[in-house]
C-alpha cells in the first residue's frame, strides 16, 4: 500500500466555519502558516445556514438604540439560561471576550443590521449579520493574511506523536490521497456539531429522533470522534436539544423558523391546548414539542403580534412568513382551528384562559412571566384576523461536546490537556449548560475560535 504524503506547516484548522476561519486567522496574524481543510466542497459548515443571530453585550449598536446591557448581565443570563450546570470559567472568558469581537468583526468589515430580544435574554443583545458575508468576508482576510484554505479535504484521524503523545498532525484525503498534514506548533478542532451524525445523536440524545435535522452537511460528528479516540473529555451532552419553532415542510437547504411566541404568541398542540411557558429557552420548548402528537404545535396569534413583525429579519418577519402561504389566517378561532385541523372550540377556550390570564397578570396554568426570559410585556390575543404557524423541532446544532479550558485546549478524562490539540465552536460543551442563549452559538465560534488559533500559534491569548 502507498504510504501518505506528507505536508508540513505551524497550525492546522480543521473545519471551515465561523470557529475555523477565526482561528485560521488568528493564528496567521500570530506569524504561523496555517492549512485549512474543509470535508466539504465549500467553507461555511452551519454558520452559512444559520440565522445569524451573536450575542453581545454593551455594543455601540446597542447604546445606540438605547439598550443597557453589560458583561455581567450577560454572564448572569448565560449561567441562568444553562440552569449553572454550564462552565462559569467558559461562560466568564465569553462575556469579558465578547466586546472585543464587535470592534474586531467590524473593523474586518462585517456589519449588523439589527438587535432583537431572543431566548435566554434580558435585554435585547441578538446582534443579526447575514452569515455568507460574514463567512465571505472573514475568509478572504484570513487568505490574505497567509491562511492556505484547502476544501473537499475531509480529515480522518488525528496524529500523536509516539515519543510523548503530542498531536502533531492530522490524516486527511487530499485530492483523494491520504496525507499527513504535520502542524508544528498545534491542530485546531473546528469540526462543528453532529446534527447529521445518526450513531451520535442515537447514542448522546435517543430522544430527539422525531426531530427534523438540519445544519451543515459535513457536521457528522467526526471531529469529535477523533477527539474521543484520543481519550476527550466531553461536557454537556445529555442536554441536546432541538430548536422549537421549525415549520415541518422544512429541509437542511430551506428552512423556515418562526419565534413569534417571543412576540407575545401562544403554543398549542394537535388538542388546541397550551401546554408550556412560551417564554422559555425554545430549547426547552423543543422538548415540549417532542412530547405532543405527532411533535407537531401551532404558534397562535391575533393581528398586534402580526404588527410585531420586523421585515428581512430573519425569525421575526411573520410577514413575509404570511406572504409565502407558510402562516394560517382566518377570522376567528373556530375557523382558525378548522384550517388547521385543530378542535376550533378548545383553541378558542385555551386563548381566552390565556387572555384572562394576561388581564390578571398571572398565568396560573404554565407561570408565562413576560414575552421572553421574564422580559417585555405580555398581550392579549383578541384582534382579528387570527394566525398560526405549524411549527415543530428541528436539531440545529449540538452546543455540547469536547471539555476545554478558556485557553481552549483540549481536555482528557483525567482533566489532563491533550498537547497540542486546541477546539473552539459548536464541537465544544460547557458554554451553555442544559439550554441556549440566542446568538450564543455563533458568538462562542467567534470568541474560542480566536482564542484557539492564537493558542495555537503559540501566543498568550
Ligand atoms: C438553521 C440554523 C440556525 C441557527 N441560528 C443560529 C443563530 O442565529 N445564532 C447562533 O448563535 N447560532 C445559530 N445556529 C448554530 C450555529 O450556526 C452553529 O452552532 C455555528 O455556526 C457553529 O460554527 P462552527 O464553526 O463551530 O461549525 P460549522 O459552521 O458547522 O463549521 C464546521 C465545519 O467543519 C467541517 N467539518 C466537519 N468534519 C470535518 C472533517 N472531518 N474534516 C474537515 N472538515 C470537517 C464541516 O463541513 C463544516 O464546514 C444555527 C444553526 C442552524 C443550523
Amino acid at each position: 500500500m502507498a504510504e501518505p504524503q506528507e505536508l508540513a506547516t505551524d497550525v492546522v484548522v480543521v473545519g471551515g466555519g465561523l470557529a475555523g476561519v477565526c482561528a485560521a486567522t488568528e493564528a496567521a496574524d500570530h506569524g504561523a502558516d496555517v492549512v485549512l481543510l474543509e470535508r466539504q466542497p465549500a467553507l461555511g459548515g452551519s454558520t452559512v445556514l444559520s440565522g445569524g443571530f451573536v450575542a453581545l453585550a454593551d455594543t455601540p449598536m446597542q447604546r445606540r438604540r438605547g439598550i443597557t446591557d453589560s458583561a455581567d448581565l450577560l454572564y448572569d443570563d448565560l449561567r441562568t439560561v444553562g440552569e449553572e450546570r454550564n462552565d462559569e470559567r467558559l461562560v466568564r472568558r465569553y462575556a469579558d471576550s465578547q466586546a472585543l469581537l464587535y470592534d474586531w468583526l467590524t473593523s474586518r468589515g462585517v456589519t449588523f443590521d439589527a438587535v432583537e430580544l431572543s431566548a435566554g435574554q434580558s435585554v435585547a443583545r441578538s446582534h443579526h449579520t447575514d452569515t455568507p458575508t460574514l463567512i465571505r468576508t472573514l475568509t478572504e482576510r484570513a487568505v490574505a493574511a497567509g491562511v492556505t484554505v484547502t476544501t473537499d479535504a475531509p480529515v480522518l484521524r488525528l496524529l500523536r506523536a509516539e515519543a510523548n503523545g503530542r498531536v502533531e498532525g492530522v490524516l486527511a484525503s487530499i485530492d483523494g490521497t491520504e496525507t499527513r498534514v504535520m502542524a508544528r506548533r498545534g491542530v485546531v478542532l473546528a469540526a462543528g456539531g453532529f446534527c447529521h451524525g445518526d450513531e451520535m445523536l442515537e447514542t448522546f440524545a435517543p430522544r430527539q429522533a422525531r426531530a427534523l435535522r438540519i445544519g451543515g452537511a459535513g457536521n457528522t460528528g467526526t471531529g469529535l470522534r477523533m477527539a474521543w479516540a484520543l481519550g476527550a473529555d466531553m461536557r454537556d451532552m445529555g442536554y441536546v436539544k432541538g430548536t422549537f419553532g421549525t415549520h415541518p415542510s422544512a429541509a437542511s437547504d430551506k428552512h423556515e423558523i418562526l419565534l413569534a411566541f417571543y412576540l407575545g404568541a401562544v403554543i398549542v398542540n394537535r388538542e388546541g391546548r397550551r401546554f408550556v411557558d412560551e417564554s422559555l429557552s425554545y430549547k426547552t420548548l423543543g422538548d415540549a414539542c417532542l412530547d405532543q402528537t405527532d411533535a407537531l404545535c401551532y404558534q397562535v396569534f391575533d393581528q398586534t403580534v402580526m404588527d410585531a413583525s420586523s421585515p428581512g429579519v430573519p425569525l421575526f418577519d411573520l410577514e413575509a412568513l404570511l406572504g409565502r402561504g407558510l402562516v394560517v389566517t382566518a377570522d376567528t378561532w373556530a375557523d382558525l382551528g378548522a384550517a388547521i385541523d385543530v378542535d376550533g372550540a378548545t383553541l378558542g377556550e385555551s386563548v381566552e384562559r390565556y387572555n384572562r390570564a394576561v388581564a390578571a397578570g398571572v398565568d396560573t396554568e404554565f407561570g408565562r412571566d413576560g414575552l421572553c426570559h421574564h422580559a417585555g410585556e405580555l398581550v392579549p390575543l383578541t384582534r382579528p384576523p387570527f394566525y398560526a404557524f405549524p411549527s415543530t423541532t428541528a436539531m440545529l446544532a449540538t452546543y455540547c461536546g469536547l471539555r476545554i479550558t478558556p485557553d481552549t485546549e483540549v481536555l482528557d478524562v483525567f482533566g489532563e490537556p491533550i498537547e497540542g490539540l486546541y477546539a473552539a465552536g459548536e464541537i465544544t460543551g460547557g458554554l451553555h449548560g442544559t439550554a441556549y442563549m440566542t446568538g450564543s452559538s455563533l458568538g462562542k465560534s467567534a470568541v474560542f475560535g480566536r482564542i484557539a488559533g492564537t493558542r495555537a500559534a503559540g501566543a498568550k491569548a
